[in-house]
């Protein structure tokens, strides 16, 4: 972050300052965290109001207050309506002050990948500001930005979404220079109604561009017309798996299984042979989107292929470790969509060995639940994969099916039966564990690695 004065930013947030000026060096919204010479932004939530913790916050280094009520404490205070916005319009302006050429991505899935890839790719020539983690909402996506100093060149946002008008308000802060739509696929049902509700949220990233911002999205989806018309009056780029009249696309595709695949990358700029290290043909297409984004950012077409080299993982998502000589173990524990769990379960698929899924059931589906769930036990029992489930919405279809020995409602007796399994096979065994957040599937990686 950079220095700011109390004065400057009365002016940047419209605020009344209570008490003097001075320079803060730092914003903290979090009374868990360290601070020094920090703006403490009280932010106001469903479930806490953090005007209660300004007492503490001043004792563990806060030198000023972003509050929407005077409080009756000794350090200076900008007063505005609402702190959430608030801290907004602070990200905003420290974004504009820096001049920091941005990039957003959105999507059902692969986000964090994406952002992962890009960041990998960019930082071979650049200083570049990526969001850390998850920090993709309302309030993530500003202490992202608010992270920036003049040492950075570029900015790689994540943008997420649960509810409409989430992302039209966080691209209005990264103001980017390319947009990128990843995907739209069924998540987070419940919040937006149906898949039209999440094409709806989706698209807001393109919404308000204007003819200097570059829109990109997905070749021949069944929405990229749509997604074109919101864009416009913007320029409009198409990245595809392997559809030779994209933009952008990968040929001569090679799977090298659980270590990643090969491919050969086309782009209006030339062509590369690319090699990454993260398994699937889902991280194929994702390597496609994160080149289009970064050649738009100013990497060079070298720079993307020593940038994906050299990404070896995203931190909880798909991660392939060896248990023992004979069994591996693909952690996915984070979440789970109907999207993400095809994708994961097509690695799976292609493992030649005994292949077993340990499945949590997806949370937020709403009316299509049973028909999710129906579809993923028929995969895994059509792909001759064995399945131990956890979650009502699973065992509802096995019953129906005569196969309720496939759900377990306890993580120990699962993790138990499937270790006996384990234990009895003399060919090499792949684990995929994954599921919803709510089902807490990393407690059976957890089991299986204390076992092994
Ligand atoms: P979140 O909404 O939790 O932030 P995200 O969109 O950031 O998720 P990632 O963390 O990159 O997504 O990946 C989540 C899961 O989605 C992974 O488990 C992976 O298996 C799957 N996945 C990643 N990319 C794709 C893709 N392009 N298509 C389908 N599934 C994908
Ligand atoms: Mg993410």
């Amino acid at each position: 972050m950079i220095a700011l004065s109390l004065n400057e930013l009365t002016q940047a947030l419209d605020a009344q300052l209570v008490g003097d000026s001075l320079i803060i060096q730092s914003i903290s919204t979090d009374t868990r965290e360290q601070m020094s010479q920090a703006l403490f932004i009280a932010l106001v939530g469903e479930r806490f109001d953090a005007h209660n913790y300004a007492q503490q916050a001043i004792e563990q280094g806060a030198t000023a207050l972003l509050v929407e009520r005077e409080l009756a404490l000794d350090v200076p205070q900008l007063l505005v309506k609402d702190t959430r916005l608030a801290l907004g319009q602070l990200a905003s302006y420290v974004r504009e002050k820096l001049a920091l050429s941005c990039c957003a991505i959105t999507g059902s899935n692969g986000k964090t990948t994406v952002k992962e890839m890009t960041t990998a790719i960019l930082s071979q020539g650049f200083e570049v500001l990526a969001t850390k983690g998850n920090f993709n909402n309302d309030i993530g996506v500003p202490l992202s930005l608010l992270r920036a100093t003049e040492m950075h060149q570029l900015g790689v946002l994540e943008l997420g979404a649960n509810h409409i008008g989430e992302i039209a308000y966080t691209v209005s802060l990264v103001k980017p220079k390319v947009a990128l739509i990843n995907n739209v696929s069924a998540a987070h049902i419940e919040g937006f109604g149906s898949q039209n509700g999440v094409l709806k949220a989706k698209s807001e990233l393109f919404g308000e561009l204007g003819a200097e911002q570059l829109a990109l999205c997905e070749y021949q989806s069944s929405y990229q017309e749509y997604l074109d018309e919101v864009a416009r009056p913007a320029k409009i780029g198409h990245f595809s798996l392997d559809n030779v009249n994209a933009d952008y696309y990968a040929s001569a595709i090679e799977s090298l299984g659980l270590s990643g695949s090969r491919f050969v990358l086309h782009t209006p700029n030339g062509e590369a042979l690319i090699q990454i290290n993260l398994a699937g043909e889902h991280n194929v297409k994702n390597a496609v989107a994160a080149a289009a984004l970064s050649l738009n950012m100013g990497a060079k077409l070298e720079q993307v292929s020593q940038g994906l080299a050299q990404l070896d993982k995203v931190p909880g998502r798909v991660n392939v470790q060896s248990l023992n000589n004979s069994v591996q173990l693909i952690d996915d524990s984070y979440n789970a969509n109907p999207a993400s769990f095809n994708a994961a379960i097509n690695i799976l698929a292609n493992f030649e060995g005994k292949r077993f899924l340990i499945a949590g059931a997806m949370g937020e589906m709403g009316q299509q639940t049973k028909q999710v769930h129906n579809d993923l036990v028929k995969r895994a029992l059509d792909s001759d994969i064995s399945l131990y489930s956890y979650g009502a919405s699973f065992d509802e279809v096995l019953t129906e099916i005569g196969r309720s020995s496939l759900g377990f409602d306890s993580h120990e007796v699962l993790c138990e039966q499937l270790i006996t399994a384990l234990e009895a096979q003399h060919s090499p065994c792949l684990v995929l564990v994954k599921g919803s957040r709510s089902t807490h599937m990393e407690k059976v990686v957890k089991q299986l690695q204390q076992y092994y």
